[in-house]
């Protein structure tokens, strides 16, 4: 079932369109009732039936949803692809993602460095159910050869890697796939639909946590996933409602909102990180920086080939160690410690204590998250007033650490 006709179905004349316009106008045209320009909040639980046992496309909103239907066609739209569902967030999409496809016997290979909450739903959480997991570095597509087996339902990368960036090459792992049945699902929360088109490269079904970069102002939580398979859409649909994961209508205005300014809002944060990373590649307080786009970055050319620019997440190591991390982290002014990214403010993590905290010592020590690792969400502040920002942090936290 598609519900783009309510909204007035402006989707026919956007074929050929580009990112920018499908951004703006993939949600649906005027509201036809009252020319509404942007569409309603359908802040309703339930629908009308005309006549008993009629068919309709809403009936109730833990299944369906007016204004959560236009996000979906508009993120369908974007990534070019015929199907998208939305979820109260990124974790509540990639639970349905595993409801849907796997059951007791299943094994899943995972790429090693992903989100926390993935390790934690795969580990803690399904191992439960009897489905297995094994996590693999799937930046080698030998090592994701060799992983895979005659049960292997799903593999799941994300591309680039939180928090160290580490690139997946999915060409090369949909060419790997290639006699497997297994679904590739890829989390393209850090790039978006704007810099990186995995369905274009192999992959079954994109991932997001839209709460990121799609919605991007630090407001919302929530999720997606987009697919051109009619039949996962129907279990998708069927686990959604069941478990009752939909997003809510005012979450997903606000997502719509967000998506207008997407592509311009990629454009401004790549610029802003790929300036932000050689500033601090050259800052002597500085170590290892980790950034798709920096000429030092060791998977630079398959970064080129599969992204359409880096992106605005970028990670690095300071200095002295741990103590010099924090201190640094602690004398931050403009840029804001917390676990989010992908927003127009700068986010600052320490993975390591917080969105990584959950792995044990040697888990983060084979996964390449330092003990002194830093991870910066660059936003959309100018970008003199950020280095002046890390600037005086850095100082401060040299000279604070050397006085100790
Ligand atoms: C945040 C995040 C998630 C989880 O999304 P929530 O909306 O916080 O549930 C999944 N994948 C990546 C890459 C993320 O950054």
């Amino acid at each position: 079932m598609e519900h783009h006709s309510h909204l007035g179905n402006r989707l026919t004349s956007l074929v050929g369109a580009r990112l920018e316009t499908l951004g703006i106008h993939g949600g649906g045209g005027p509201e036809p009732i009252t020319g509404a320009v942007v569409p309603p909040i359908f802040q309703s639980t339930t629908y009308a039936q005309p006549r008993v046992g009629s068919e309709q496309d809403f009936t109730y909103s833990r299944a369906h949803n007016p204004t959560v239907s236009a996000l979906e066609s508009a993120l369908a739209s974007l990534e070019g692809l015929a199907h998208a569902r939305c979820f109260a967030t990124g974790m509540a999409a990639t639970s349905a993602l595993a409801l849907a496809t796997l059951e007791s016997g299943s094994h899943v290979v995972c790429s090693d460095v992903v989100y926390g909450g993935t390790v934690r739903l795969l580990e803690q959480v399904l191992d439960r159910f009897g489905v297995e997991t094994t996590f693999v570095d799937t930046s080698d597509p030998a090592l994701l050869a060799e992983a895979l087996r005659p049960d292997t339902r799903l593999v799941f990368v994300e591309t680039p890697a939180n928090p160290t960036l580490k690139l997946t090459d999915l060409k090369a792992v949909g060419e790997v796939l290639a006699d497997h049945p297994a679904l590739l699902a890829v989390d393209n929360t850090f790039l978006t639909a704007a810099l990186q088109r995995p369905a274009e490269l192999g992959a079954d079904i994109v991932v997001y946590s839209t709460t990121k970069y799609i919605e991007g102002h630090n407001s919302t939580v929530g999720g997606a996933l987009v697919m051109d398979c009619p039949e996962l859409c129907d279990r998708l649909d069927f686990v959604r409602k069941t478990t009752g994961s939909i997003q809510s209508p005012w979450e997903a205005w606000l997502t719509l909102r967000g998506l207008k300014t997407l592509p311009l809002r990629m454009e401004r944060h790549s610029q802003s990180a790929r300036l932000v990373a050689r500033w601090l590649a050259d800052h002597p307080s500085v170590d290892t920086v980790h950034y798709p786009f920096l000429d030092t970055f060791p998977q630079r050319l398959l970064a080129e080939r599969q992204q359409r620019d880096g992106g605005g997440m970028l990670a690095f190591e300071v200095r002295g160690g741990l103590a010099t991390s924090l201190e640094f982290m602690n004398s931050l002014r403009l840029c804001t410690l917390a676990e989010n990214l992908g927003a127009a403010e700068t986010l600052v993590t320490h993975p390591p204590t917080m969105t990584h905290g959950d792995l044990d010592p040697g888990q983060r020590r084979q996964r390449g998250i330092s003990d002194s690792l830093v991870r910066l969400s660059v936003g959309l502040e100018h970008p003199d007033d950020l280095l002046a920002d890390l600037d005086q942090a850095l100082e401060a936290a040299t000279a604070k650490v050397e006085a100790s």
